[in-house]
């Protein structure tokens, strides 16, 4: 029994928004993501928006049409814009009413508020028509290493005979990272230039990195969050986390490389990290939610500040994730990006609700809005692998690409897409659309 589970679930609900309806559609009536977007080429403020099929539903518009009642019109006037940051603060309750009030708007026949077709033209705008924007002002961003098979795969490139630290099995590792250069899907990345140091070489250089990377994560975003000084229980750690969006945490391998130690990474992942514009709720994802990872027999038990019986038995989610690549090439001959692999969430060896729970325990305050990556996702095969330096084994099994291109890192005008996705017998398939950024030349 999945106690997370609810009406706005059902596998045979149906939309009035015919492309809800579509085999394959990311944007089920089951779904309802939230974003910030604009009107293409208007000079008006952000509105918040709910992605459903080929359009974004105006919640501002909507509330302002009399399609909210209640706890979902108070949440709703939250929404107004430009960011989910209000919104975010007013916790579990209010986002379930205004999901379920968006679920009975959108769906038609039984328990179905649809809106008369006029007031229908009013609230919706057509996805191509609209600009998606940052959906978050991100107060601060966390990235954890929750992977243990890329911390693995990582740790014995430097260290084959010892690549998981004593730490690894005890304490989600994280580092606190940069939030003002966390960027929305579509963004240009600018290629960091660095310090590094050459093989043999007697002293660093300077230049454009030459070892770009990309890192394909899941981004937890924080609901409400804590007061400085009082930790969030484990058991209380669920209600904290609103959604998730998809999280490229670029990477400067040659930078990272001689700038780590010891402190971790600085220059080498401060230049930009690019996030998906669709939060994915974690209530969307309720029927997805599955057992934590069953740590294999001699590995420690959670401590007891990071154990929860339903933690461990709904608290990890059912995602697959993929990584796409297109280069400059490609895109000129009409190519589609190449899938260079696929992963699983589940394979993380921490649930978000531990990770959210850890970086509290000491006293650290959350915020509404706070962005917490999972680190790359790998799995254990070599189609799983979760960034470049992984799949190119630090540039010594080079990927091909279907035109006879190879990649051992990035290069200017490479297009990274990531997607992800959750299915299941028995449950509508939602998805978390597109995490999309291409790479331009340093600036000289
Ligand atoms: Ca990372």
């Amino acid at each position: 029994m999945n106690p997370f589970v609810n009406e706005t679930h059902d596998a045979a609900l149906r939309s009035w928004v015919e492309q809800a309806n579509a085999t394959g559609t990311d944007f089920p009536v089951q779904n309802l993501p939230f974003g910030a977007f604009k009107r293409r080429g208007s000079q008006g403020a952000p509105h918040i928006g709910v992605a459903i099929g080929d359009q974004v539903l105006d919640l501002a518009a909507a509330l302002d049409a009399g399609c909210f009642t209640g706890a979902a019109a108070h949440a709703a006037a939250l929404c107004r814009g430009p960011v989910l940051n209000p919104f975010l603060a007013l916790g579990q309750p209010a986002w379930s009413a205004l999901r379920l009030a968006l679920s009975r708007l959108l769906r038609t026949g039984a328990g179905s508020t649809q809106p008369s077709a006029d007031v229908a033209a009013r609230i919706l705008v057509p996805m191509r028509d609209a600009e998606l924007l940052m959906p978050v002002a991100i107060g601060d961003y966390t990235d954890f290493y929750a992977s243990v098979h890329h911390a693995t795969n990582v740790g014995s490139m430097f260290r084959p005979d010892n690549p998981l630290l004593p730490n690894y099995k005890w304490v989600p590792i994280g580092y606190h990272g940069r939030a003002s250069s966390v960027v929305v899907s579509g963004a240009p990345v600018r290629r960091p230039v660095g310090q590094v140091m050459p093989d043999g070489a007697a002293a660093p250089t300077v230049g454009p990195s030459a070892r770009m990377d990309y890192e394909l994560e899941l981004g937890a975003i924080v609901g409400p969050g804590n007061a400085l000084g009082a930790p969030i229980p484990i058991g209380e750690a669920a209600a904290h986390l609103f959604g998730f969006v998809l999280l490229n945490d670029w990477s400067a391998r040659d930078i990272q490389a001689w700038e780590y130690q010891p402190l971790g990474p600085f220059l080498a992942k401060n230049f930009a990290s690019t996030i998906s514009p669709w939060v994915v709720t974690a209530e969307a994802l309720a029927p997805y939610r599955t057992a934590a990872y069953a740590r294999p027999a001699g590995d420690p038990a959670p401590l007891p500040y990071l154990t929860d019986a339903t933690d461990q038995s709904l608290g990890a989610f059912g995602i697959t994730l993929e990584v796409a690549l297109r280069s400059a090439t490609m895109r000129e001959s009409g190519a589609s990006p190449h899938v260079l692999s696929r992963s699983q969430a589940t394979d993380l060896y921490w649930t978000v609700a531990q990770m959210l729970a850890h970086h509290a325990s000491g006293g650290c305050n959350l915020q509404p809005g706070d962005l917490l990556g999972s680190g790359t996702i790998s799995g254990a095969t070599k189609e799983s692998r979760g960034c470049l330096l992984e799949l190119a084994w630090r540039g010594t099994e080079p990927v091909k690409l279907p035109a006879g291109e190879e990649r051992r890192f990035l290069q200017d005008g490479d297009e990274v897409v990531m997607r992800a996705w959750c299915e299941r017998e028995g449950s509508r398939r939602i998805g978390f659309g597109e995490c999309l950024g291409t790479i331009v030349a340093a600036t000289a």
